[in-house]
């Protein structure tokens, strides 16, 4: 099924990154009309080749299933050293006629109605065992020497025993309870901690019955990434999170829904490892796109709905006088990631130049189109990663990279050094406007060695009469997402 799905993956998932982005520009205009507002998503992340290697070796039990949405069928097929991008000149270039490539109207409603009518198919049972306990809570319930059941689970890279029970179906339900009641508690202590909201079906009706529980490893790697996001949650609204417990078609492993404030997690539960967790190897490997780095991407995204928006020019984007935004080549080049058709019907994957005014340079062809890598090497500002293809992605993988650990830090900082101040100084200013500032203005809150985000104890509060005054002339001045025009 999986494997199916790749294919079907490939060729749409970049343009449908780009629809999603579209709508993005569009907020104010589309707001009121769409209440699944579908601003970002990651589908179809890929790292470079050797990240994916190291994904591979260091964690073989991971799904990487943005990954793999994108690989493209040659790759699954041909052996390492002929796995490259499809090389700019085979492409066809010639643009399809007006109307060609456009799908009836019918087959388009049914395809919408599909993915978001209720079912009303029960979700199967799976017969209760030490294994299907263990898939269903993402901890390890094994038979110790003793012949019990023992239940443990790995933070923070240690076993921690969660308890020993009776080797018997007896056993097996205790196991059940216990696990439930420490998802419930766990739910509950990062509902009050960091005002968080996990959404049910019956909350989000939109996806029928597809809501499914977070697994105990799922919210473990949550709350690692909120520790070291926390500023970035909006300082008035909770945010939301949507765990959804199978993956269609043109759904993203992971979407932040911006004007909602609510982050949707598809899929079936997936390995979550916490940086804390992995090797020397997987650290200096940088992001392994697990459960906590795609959440770090997705608060990437949340610190622009919730705080001011990044300054894409700082990080080699420009504004064009359609209002779109083209990244920036060492030459003065601009580029904008390609939607337009082929005479094929395909759009093929690559970056297309437009001037200043937003006009496409080749009008008439993909004449000059060059691919993803090619684009990496000539833009003026290095991205972090390949997945740049909106600005505000070239942002969130930064971002991800930059709170990941020290290891990833380093690694952003080195091959995206000017990217990495620019993330640099966003999150410093995240930091002091969101969570405040004491005495003499300093940042109330701090990163540790580790990059999670503590009271900086230094730094004392400011007296009273002060913090009243400051209220009235607030530092920092919340502006809705809505005002917000890109
Ligand atoms: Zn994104």
């Amino acid at each position: 099924m999986s494997h199916e799905r790749k294919g079907h993956h490939k060729t749409e998932s970049k343009e449908q990154h780009r629809r999603h982005e579209k709508n993005d520009d569009d907020d104010a205009k589309q707001l009121s009309q769409q209440a699944q507002h579908i601003l970002k998503d990651r589908r179809g992340h890929k790292e470079s080749k050797d990240e994916t290697s190291a994904v591979e070796k260091f964690l073989p039990g991971i799904k990487i299933s943005g990954k793999d949405k994108v690989k493209p069928v040659s790759a699954v097929t041909k052996p390492d050293d002929q796995k490259e991008e499809p090389k700019a000149k085979d492409i066809e270039k010639k643009l399809a006629v007006k109307g060609q490539c456009e799908v009836p109207a019918v087959e388009k409603s049914e395809d919408t109605k599909d993915s978001s009518k209720p079912t009303d198919q029960v979700k199967e049972e799976v017969p209760k065992t030490a294994e299907s306990l263990s898939k269903k809570y993402g901890v390890k319930v094994s038979v110790n020497s003793d012949g019990k059941y023992e239940c443990s689970i790995n933070t923070s890279g240690k076993d921690v025993a969660l308890g020993i029970f009776e080797k018997s179906p007896e056993g097996l339900d205790s196991v059940d309870k216990a696990l439930t009641t420490r998802l419930n508690d766990k739910k509950s202590a990062m509902e009050r901690e960091f005002k968080l909201k996990f959404e049910t079906a019956a909350t989000s009706p939109e996806y029928g019955n597809r809501a499914r529980e977070p697994r105990l490893d799922e919210l473990d790697a949550l709350d690692s990434a909120l520790r070291k996001s926390r500023a970035s949650l909006s300082s008035s609204d909770a945010l939301r999170i949507l765990f959804i417990d199978e993956l269609r078609e043109f759904e993203p492993s992971m979407q932040t829904q911006g004007a909602a404030n609510r982050i949707v997690v598809f899929g079936p539960p997936r390995g979550a490892v916490t940086s804390e967790q992995r090797s020397d190897g997987e650290k200096q490997a940088g992001l392994l796109n697990s459960v906590e780095d795609d959440f770090l991407h997705e608060f990437g995204h949340v610190a622009e709905n919730t705080a001011s928006a990044a300054d894409y020019s700082k990080f080699g984007w420009r504004r064009l006088e359609n209002d779109n935004w083209a990244k920036v080549t060492t030459d003065d080049k601009l580029y904008i990631w390609n939607e337009r058709k082929n005479a094929n019907c395909e759009s093929p994957a690559g970056w297309v130049e437009v001037d200043g005014k937003g006009n496409f340079v080749h009008p008439d062809s993909l004449e000059g189109l060059i691919t993803n890598s090619q684009m990496m090497e000539k833009a003026l500002v290095k991205p972090s990663s390949d997945y740049f293809y909106t600005r505000r992605d070239d942002f969130a993988e930064g971002v991800a990279r930059y709170r990941q650990s020290p290891e990833s830090r380093a690694k952003l900082a080195r091959e995206a050094p000017e990217l990495s101040k620019y993330v640099q100084e966003f999150d410093k200013k995240e930091l002091a406007e969101k969570l405040g500032v004491g005495e003499g203005d300093k940042p109330l809150y701090k990163r540790n060695e580790k990059f999670v985000i503590v009271r900086d104890e230094s730094v004392a509060e400011k007296p009273m009469l002060t913090k009243v005054k400051d209220a009235l002339t607030p530092y920092f001045i919340y502006i809705p997402p809505l005002l917000y025009r890109y």
